[in-house]
């Protein structure tokens, strides 16, 4: 499938007179016709909630619009829950889904009546002696552990993630958390990330599914809601065939009907907590051709650099890149992108057909919207860009201004280079 910007342009040309590149660009528009469609796809399920996973895009205007199609927000620290707060989602619309957690962050959590969802059976008698209980509504992460298969294949080894319960301690945990007080009862797994199918949740659901009746008939507990997390994938390259929403909440909703329903299950809630899938396609990194180099191969030098975007450089990741108003033109050169980092990984793209580029060029890098201002870190003293929206109406709206030098040497406030900058 084509990938075409969700700017224009002539747009763009505009936003960059009023604000310097490079910048993190978010789609108004896109966001919330996919929220809707998200919401609609899972309609069937009463008490459907989608917990956006903040980490992914940890902007409070765009977690503002998702709330607006119902969304909660999935925090595993104790800054995303500070975030949640500020926001004004709170109690049961915040799932903790977090690991190697901190006494004071399950503290904050608990204050705030958010969901706990354990990640390890010894997180039982930690919450239990630092928050003096075990809360009402607690749910459980777990790991099957092995490779995990879907049709197509292997997908992930959960027997080497760090994240969950085995079969063994989800059994004993439960039973402990009901003698303990526990009242209403979740469950949750994460076993693959980015899948680019619509099988993928189908397929865990029925595992999950399994596992509840089993539990059900074991234990006596009938789980209140089962958390699909996240995992549903993006089609970074113009060759996928991005997910369709409607196809996998279908496709859960029938092992529902085979699975939940004939047990007696059948008013089990569907979490979800999706966080690439709700704003990845929706956020583009905008940045200008700075510098052209010609040595053993061909570079152009753009003034964004890992530090803005950093999946390229740490997994190898595919961004596709527009060179604006080029899009006719054959993609004829080959060319390196990169930025200013003195680490040879920092490229956007490496060996990438594109249009001739020239100097004051703005390209645009796709799919940016998840995992990707989030990942920003501050190497060479680069700093973070501005984030800004493209509101419904095609105006532009600063939702997060650049980091200043001031910003970068604040955590120095007893240096003097931080007074000077006063
Ligand atoms: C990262 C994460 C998510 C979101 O994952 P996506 O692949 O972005 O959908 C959801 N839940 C937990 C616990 C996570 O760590």
């Amino acid at each position: 499938m084509e990938k075409k910007p969700f700017v224009t342009n002539e747009q763009l040309q505009e936003i960059v007179k009023q604000f310097p590149t490079p910048f993190h660009l978010y789609d108004e528009k896109g966001i919330r016709e996919n929220a809707k469609a998200v919401k609609e796809a899972f309609s069937w399920n009463k008490g459907y909630k989608e917990y956006f996973a903040v980490k992914a895009t940890p902007n409070p205007f765009l977690i503002q619009i998702l709330r607006e199609y119902g969304c909660g927000c999935d925090c595993s620290s104790m800054t995303e829950l500070m975030l949640s707060n500020a926001v004004g989602v709170r109690g049961e619309d915040i799932m903790f889904s977090s690991n190697d957690t901190p006494a004071e962050e399950f503290r904050y959590a608990d204050e705030l009546g958010a969901v706990i969802n354990l990640d390890d059976f010894t997180h039982i008698d930690f919450l239990e002696q630092t928050i003096g209980k075990i809360p009402e509504t607690i749910s459980c992460r777990y790991n099957p552990g092995g490779v995990y298969e879907v049709s197509n294949g292997i997908m992930d080894n959960p027997g080497d993630a760090k994240y969950g319960f085995t079969k063994e301690q989800l059994f004993e945990g439960y039973k402990i958390l009901k003698e303990k007080g526990a009242k209403r009862f979740g469950i949750h797994s994460f076993l693959v990330s980015n899948t680019v199918t619509n099988d993928y949740y189908p397929a865990l659901a029925k595992t999950l599914f399994e596992l509840v009746v089993e539990i059900k008939e074991k234990l006596g507990i009938a789980m209140s809601f089962i958390n699909l997390s996240g995992g549903v994938g993006i089609a970074y390259r113009p060759d996928q065939t991005p997910n369709d929403i409607r196809a996998i909440g279908e496709g859960v909703h029938k092992v529902y009907d085979e699975i939940l329903v004939p047990a007696g299950l059948g008013d089990i809630a569907i979490y979800t907590e999706m966080g690439r899938f709700m704003m990845g396609p929706y956020g583009c990194l905008v940045t200008k051709a700075i510098h052209e180099k010609h040595t053993y191969k061909e570079y152009i030098g753009v003034d964004a650099c890992a530090a803005n975007l950093m999946r390229p450089a740490m997994y190898g990741a595919y961004h596709h890149i527009t060179v604006m108003g080029k899009e006719g033109l054959p993609c004829d050169h080959k060319y390196d992108i990169t930025g200013s980092l003195c680490e040879n990984n920092d490229k956007f793209a490496i060996d990438r057909m594109l249009p001739k580029i020239d100097m004051g060029d703005l390209l645009v890098i796709h799919d940016t919207g998840a995992h990707g201002f989030a990942m920003g870190y501050n190497y060479n003293g680069r700093l973070w860009s501005s984030e800004i929206l493209l509101r419904e109406d095609g105006t532009p709206q600063l939702i997060r201004r650049a980091q200043t030098p001031k910003d970068y040497f604040a955590t120095f406030d007893c240096f003097d280079i931080y007074k000077q900058l006063q």
